[in-house]
C-alpha cells in the first residue's frame, strides 16, 4: 500500500476549524505505529497549470492569490494556493500508481470535493479528484468512475464532471446536508443516493451497496474515491450512522471489483479518523 503525503499539508491552519492539521498528523501516527499493512510512504509530485485548468477556470486561479476568505468555511491561508496544488499533485502521483496495479491512498489535506470550476468552498480549493480525473480521461482512461462515500454531496465534483464524455459520478450522502445539492440524479453520468440523516446503519451501508453494484454495471477501467470519514456515527459535522467495520467492508467491496483504484481524503473530522482510515486501508488491501 503506497501512502503519499507531505508533513508541510499540516503547515496551514485557522483557529477553531475542524479541517486540521491534526487530521493528518495524527493518522500519520497511526499509520506508522501499526504493522498489519506494509506501507511505503511517498510525496505529493508537480502539477502543471495546464492540468489544474482542465477542471477549473483561470479565475479561480487568480483568487486563491487574493488573501480574503472565500466563504465563512473556507479561509483565506498564507500561500494557499502551494497547499492546494500540493494536494493536486498528490493526487496525480495516486493515480499513476493505481495505474501502476499498486493500492494507494492520499493522506493529504485540503480536500476538494466541494470546489467548482470557478469557486473555493466547503474547505476546499482545487478539486483534486475532478483534476486527476480530467488527467485520467486526456491520458488514455475510457471509462473512469468516481465514488463519493463523503457523508456531503460533491456538488463541485459533479459539476465539473456533468455531461463529461468518459466520466461517472456515484455519490452516497447525507441529504439534506451541506452543500444542499445532490437530492437526484443530474445529467447523463451523476448519480445521487441521498440517504436521510439519522438513517439506520443498516440503511447507509444497503445505500453504499446500490450505489457500488450500480458503478460496476458501468464497467469502469479505472476508480477514483473520494474518501470521505464523516458518515462514522460519531463525527461532529453530520448525522451518519457508520463505523469503522463499515469503512473496512467499504474498502473490501471496491477491492472486490477487480478494478484499479485510488483513494484521495475528503472529509472526516472525528477524533477517530486514523483507526476509520486505517480500517478503509485494511479492506482495500484484502486483511
Ligand atoms: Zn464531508
Amino acid at each position: 500500500m503506497k501512502i503519499i503525503t507531505d508533513k508541510r499539508c499540516t503547515g496551514y491552519s485557522r483557529e477553531g476549524h475542524p479541517e486540521r492539521p491534526e487530521r493528518i498528523i495524527s493518522t500519520v501516527e497511526r499509520l506508522k505505529s501499526q504493522t498489519e499493512l506494509q506501507l511505503a510512504w511517498t510525496a505529493p509530485g508537480p502539477v502543471s497549470d495546464g492540468q489544474i485548468l482542465h477542471a477549473h477556470s483561470p479565475e479561480l486561479l487568480a483568487r486563491l492569490q487574493i488573501p480574503h476568505d472565500f466563504d465563512a468555511d473556507t479561509p483565506y491561508c498564507e500561500n494557499i494556493a502551494g497547499y492546494a496544488g500540493a494536494s493536486v499533485g498528490a493526487a496525480l502521483v495516486a493515480l499513476e500508481a493505481a495505474r501502476d496495479g499498486e493500492n494507494v491512498f492520499s493522506l493529504m489535506r485540503p480536500p476538494g470535493h466541494h470546489a467548482t470550476r470557478d469557486h473555493a468552498m466547503g474547505f476546499c480549493y482545487l478539486n483534486n479528484i475532478a483534476i486527476a480525473v480530467l488527467e485520467a480521461v486526456a491520458t488514455g482512461s475510457r471509462r473512469v468512475a468516481v465514488f463519493d462515500f463523503d457523508v456531503h454531496h460533491g456538488n463541485g465534483t459533479e459539476a465539473i464532471l456533468l455531461d463529461h464524455p468518459g466520466c461517472a459520478y456515484f455519490s452516497i450522502h447525507q441529504f439534506p446536508c451541506y452543500p444542499g445539492t445532490g437530492s437526484t440524479n443530474v445529467g447523463t453520468n451523476c448519480f445521487n443516493y441521498p440517504v436521510a440523516p439519522g438513517a439506520p446503519r443498516e440503511t447507509y451501508r444497503a445505500t453504499l451497496a446500490r450505489a457500488l453494484g450500480d458503478m460496476k454495471n458501468s464497467q469502469p477501467d479505472l476508480i477514483a474515491v473520494s474518501a470521505g470519514f464523516d458518515a462514522y456515527a460519531r463525527d461532529p459535522l453530520a448525522e451518519g450512522t457508520l463505523e469503522a467495520a463499515d469503512f473496512h467492508w467499504l474498502g473490501q467491496s471496491l477491492r472486490r471489483l477487480g478494478v484499479p483504484l485510488f483513494s484521495l481524503l475528503e472529509g472526516g473530522y472525528s477524533q477517530d479518523l486514523p483507526e476509520l482510515i486505517l480500517a478503509y486501508l485494511k479492506g482495500v488491501e484484502g486483511i
